[in-house]
C-alpha cells in the first residue's frame, strides 16, 4: 500500500472535499487520516470552511459578513497587542 505524506494529504485536500473525488484518493487519504490526528484536525476544519462558503451561494448576504470581518481587521491594524509592548 502506498503512503502518502501530510503534505500530500493537505496538497490535495481541496480535491478530497470535492465530491467528484476519486476514489483512489479518498481512500489513500483516509488511510493516511487513520494515523494522523494533525490532518484529521485540518481536514475538519477546511470541511467546515466548504460547508461555510456552499451555503454562501446559496444565500448571498456576504456583504454584511465582509463589512464586519474588514472592520475586525482594520481594528487589528490599528490596535497592536498592548501585551506585546
Ligand atoms: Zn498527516
Amino acid at each position: 500500500m502506498k503512503k502518502i505524506s501530510c503534505q500530500e494529504v493537505l496538497d490535495q485536500l481541496w480535491e478530497y472535499l470535492d465530491e467528484e473525488a476519486r476514489a483512489e484518493l479518498c481512500s489513500e487519504i483516509n488511510e493516511h487520516l487513520e494515523r494522523c490526528h494533525d490532518c484529521q484536525v485540518e481536514v475538519d476544519s477546511l470541511r467546515m470552511t466548504v460547508r461555510i462558503f456552499r451555503c454562501e451561494d446559496h444565500t448571498p448576504v456576504p456583504v454584511l459578513l465582509s463589512d464586519k470581518l474588514r472592520a475586525a481587521m482594520s481594528a487589528i491594524d490599528k490596535d497592536p497587542d498592548p501585551d506585546a509592548r
